[in-house]
């Protein structure tokens, strides 16, 4: 009897379960332990959080990516295969056990495990954003040819996801993403133009990493998000807008060729579009508190002002450019983004050395990670040159 309420159960992977969507995932799972089992866990290096993960959930694989981690945590736990480096993370990607494999490493380390796990046919729940940023077009392709699944865990095109199941492509005329417009938001470009790194980390509704952040601040992180709508729903980017939408209840609004629209709403909590991604075709109780409607009368939508957020149109051109436009975009972000930060280089000029770094680019079709990676060290080198000047 035992053995067969096991086989019923959904066996994860969670790729990057110390980082916050990791954690938030393992949540969800340890309130559902008749639906889920932990089957892997793999991290970077924080070996505290992930013997503490260990203990609770009982996996049969771990990956770890540095070594020094890998020797500590050997030490420490018995009974599980440890597999180390970028190269047992991807083994644990291509787990021919493993329900679905959630891609929740954080940055470009993603790329990689994720394209592994595409290519072996997997169910992927995808939080990892810079798969598609850097590498839509390959990993749609091979999306195609391997039967593979991905589930996005992104919010908004959680919310898209949503809004479009069952409906036949023809009949959508537009998506639009919205965004909550950053600590910014309203203000003109002579009053950006000396903000610290502080407060452009002082984000009014979603709490994240600085990189991200940062991206929100400048809408670059929504540009970001209409690639990776491009590539997951296979739409022109022109039938792709944005939406400013400070309350952040609305992460979408799906546009019918009729002239009318659904639209997806919770609260901001990321556990919502983790959930679902894990329940799919289901749908499990209390997963986030519903909106409070005593307090949320009023819902606003602007469309954003693209002349004080130019990252927002770079986003664009990238993602019609295609190619390595995108990779490059994003490589010279990363670097920028670093330099505002370290206070080496002004808000209103992020978009200036992207800019330029985008210009000095010959975007081609990449048939390979490896093309990726070379276009996106290329842009990274160029940038870091151009903030030096
Ligand atoms: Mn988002």
């Amino acid at each position: 009897m035992q053995r067969k309420k096991e086989e019923r159960l959904k066996k994860v992977v969670i790729l990057g379960s110390t980082g916050s969507i990791g954690r938030s995932a393992l949540e969800v799972i340890k309130n559902f332990p008749d639906k889920f089992n932990v089957l892997g866990l793999s991290a970077k290096s924080s070996v505290h959080i992930l013997e503490e993960q260990i203990k609770e959930f009982n996996p049969k694989y771990v990956a770890i990516f540095e070594k020094k981690a890998y020797e500590e945590l050997r030490k420490k736990v018995k009974n599980i295969e440890l597999l180390l480096g970028n190269e047992g993370i991807c083994e644990l990607a291509r787990l021919k056990d493993a329900d679905i494999i959630i891609s929740a490493i954080v940055g470009a380390a993603g790329l990689i495990p994720t394209y592994e796990a595409v290519k072996a046919g997997k169910t992927i729940g995808l939080a990892n954003k810079e798969s598609l940023v850097l590498a839509g077009e390959l990993i749609k392709r091979e999306t195609k040819k391997n039967n593979a699944k991905i589930i996005p865990i992104d919010s908004e095109h959680s919310a898209v996801f949503q809004c479009i199941n069952g409906c036949n492509k023809p009949f959508i005329r537009k998506i639009w993403l919205t965004a909550s417009g950053g600590p910014f938001r309203g203000m003109k470009k002579h009053e950006i133009e000396n903000v610290t790194p502080e407060e452009a980390l002082n984000h009014p509704k979603w709490k994240m990493g600085k990189r991200i952040t940062i991206d929100s601040a400048t809408l670059m992180n929504k540009g970001f998000e209409v690639i990776e709508a491009h590539h997951l729903f296979d739409i022109d980017v022109e039938s792709i807008g944005v939406l400013i939408h400070p309350q952040s209840i609305v992460h979408c609004l799906v546009e019918f060729i009729d002239g009318t629209y659904l639209a997806q709403m919770s609260s901001p909590d990321m556990k919502a579009p983790i959930a679902l991604a894990l329940s799919l075709p289901e749908r499990l109780p209390g997963i986030i508190k519903p909106i409070d409607w005593t307090m949320t009368n009023q819902l606003q939508f602007e469309i954003p002002d693209t002349e004080v957020f130019p990252c927002l149109s770079l986003a664009y051109e990238a993602a019609k450019t295609g190619g390595t436009m995108p990779t490059v975009l994003n490589a010279a972000d990363e670097v920028a983004v670093e330099a505002f930060l370290l206070r080496r280089l002004k808000f209103n000029d992020i978009h200036k050395i992207i800019k330029k770094v985008m210009d000095a680019h010959l975007a081609s079709s990449a048939s390979s990670i490896e093309e990726i990676l070379e276009a996106d060290s290329w842009a990274r080198k160029m940038a870091k040159k151009e903030i030096e000047k």
